[in-house]
């Protein structure tokens, strides 16, 4: 019979932690993936460079973090940033902490940490099983004795770890697989969608500006005339919509808005650092200094090349009128325009173009001291399958490996 003392349920960041954990604490450990090689999705991350942690102070990584950030505090306390830096260092990969507390491989590959973590997996002994899809859980009188994978083979183990991740970029191998176990073990799963994802806009203005990015702008969120948030920094605009930055994370903190199809207003504010009284200012003071020219010659001083016909045509001024022609309502219009450029979302990109899911299985049901399922005895999670996420940053690395940490060290001191 092949039976283990802990079997994990996918060899992703997190179901690779959480095996070689619950191994190194002398477990007999099988980690079954189902793709033909492990951590396909660590391997693409942060471009290819892996931004594997941030080495912000907890206080202010929680801030990154979505509603349920009290969830992890237990799995930061045990295993966080610096414990997950020393880890690689001690493992010979040294890491480069960049702008903003990122900290990436110092060789820039994210491969390297795929090979240092799979390497110690394997040194502690974990048996790999890869093109093996588990399909259930068995459970019994609500405690848990192994799985069953396609094909009818079961595999037997008083502890099991779902680390099956969301469903962003599925040809990794995420597609969702965990909420299925999870929903059959009688958990409850948090509406999943797509989230740290480029955005679609209804009109034809952001396609006519694809290629165009905007660097220190703020966007406002509006929602039926009422503010829900901002964030300041840098967009692009595609074929579609918009993307960049500061739209992903916006995509992530008003994803059940956008899932929920409200008609969201991302109005771009293109003067930030100036108010209105200052723009007003600055803009009488071009209008005079080219009095003589063109409105088109003032709209370039203040704009990307790209917008200004754009521009022009919304503000519903010819470029060709004289710049001491504009009258001071016209003057009011632009400086409006400025600092509210209106686009209505009518969704997101789907999860193939998604860095992460939000929502996934909720972690009210979940013991965030273990890991350990309140349902289902010797049930674990770890991962991107909870309702865990953060912007991006190192955030959501970091998540799965202290959560995965945590749920192996659980599992290995209860066998
Ligand atoms: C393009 C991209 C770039 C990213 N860059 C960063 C970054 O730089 N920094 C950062 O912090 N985050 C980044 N992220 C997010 C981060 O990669 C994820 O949050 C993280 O990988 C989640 O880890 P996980 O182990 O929970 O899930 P995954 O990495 O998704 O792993 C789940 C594994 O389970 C396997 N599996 C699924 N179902 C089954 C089944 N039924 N049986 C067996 N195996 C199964 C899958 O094949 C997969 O290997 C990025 C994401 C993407 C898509």
């Amino acid at each position: 019979m092949d039976k283990y003392d802990v079997i994990v349920v996918g060899a992703g960041a997190a179901g690779m932690m959480a095996a070689g954990r619950a191994a190194e604490m002398g477990a007999k450990v099988l980690l079954i993936e189902k793709m033909n090689q492990p951590g396909r999705k660590l391997r693409i991350t942060g471009k290819g460079r892996c931004n594997l942690t941030n080495v912000a102070p907890m206080r202010e990584f929680m801030e990154q973090v979505g509603d349920n950030w009290r969830f992890l505090k237990h799995a930061f306390n045990t295993f966080f940033s610096n414990e997950l830096i020393e880890f690689f260092q001690t493992k010979k990969v040294d890491i480069t902490v960049e702008r903003g507390g990122r900290a990436f491989p110092t060789s820039e590959l994210a491969g390297d940490i795929f090979t240092a973590l799979i390497r110690w997996v394997e040194r502690n002994k974990v048996d790999i099983r890869k093109e093996v899809k588990v399909e259930k859980l068995l459970i019994e009188d609500n405690i848990i004795n192994g799985v069953e994978v396609y094909g009818g083979h079961t595999y037997y183990a008083d502890k099991v770890i779902v680390a099956t991740g969301g469903m962003s970029y599925p040809a990794t191998g995420s597609t969702g697989d965990g909420y299925k176990l999870a929903t059959d073990a009688g958990h409850t799963i948090i509406n999943v969608r797509p989230a740290l994802v480029p955005l679609e806009t209804a009109g034809d203005i952001a396609p006519q500006l694809q290629g165009l990015s905007l660097k220190n702008v703020k966007v406002n969120v509006w929602l039926d005339g009422k503010k829900l948030g901002e964030a300041f920094g840098e967009m692009m605009f595609t074929h579609f919509g918009l993307t960049g930055p500061i739209i992903l994370t916006l995509s992530r903190r008003f994803s059940q808005e956008i899932y929920d199809k409200k008609p969201l207003i991302f109005a771009i504010d293109l003067k930030p650092a100036l108010d209105d009284q200052k723009l007003d200012a600055r803009l009488l003071r071009d209008l005079n200094e080219h009095g003589k020219m063109k409105f088109q010659s003032v709209l370039r001083l203040l704009l990307p090349g790209k917008l200004v016909d754009i521009a022009a045509d919304l503000l519903k001024i010819s470029q060709d009128k004289l710049c001491n022609q504009i009258s001071s309502e016209e003057r009011k219009r632009i400086r409006l325009w400025l600092k509210d450029f209106r686009f209505t979302i009518t969704g997101s990109r789907s999860f193939a173009e998604a860095i992460i899911t939000s929502g996934g299985v909720d972690v009210k049901e979940v013991d965030p001291k273990t890991m350990q399922s309140k349902l289902v005895h010797g049930l674990y999670f770890a991962g991107e399958v909870m309702d865990l996420d953060a912007n991006t940053g190192g955030y959501n690395l970091q998540i799965a490996f202290s959560t995965a940490w945590l749920a192996g060290e659980s599992c290995a001191k209860t066998s």
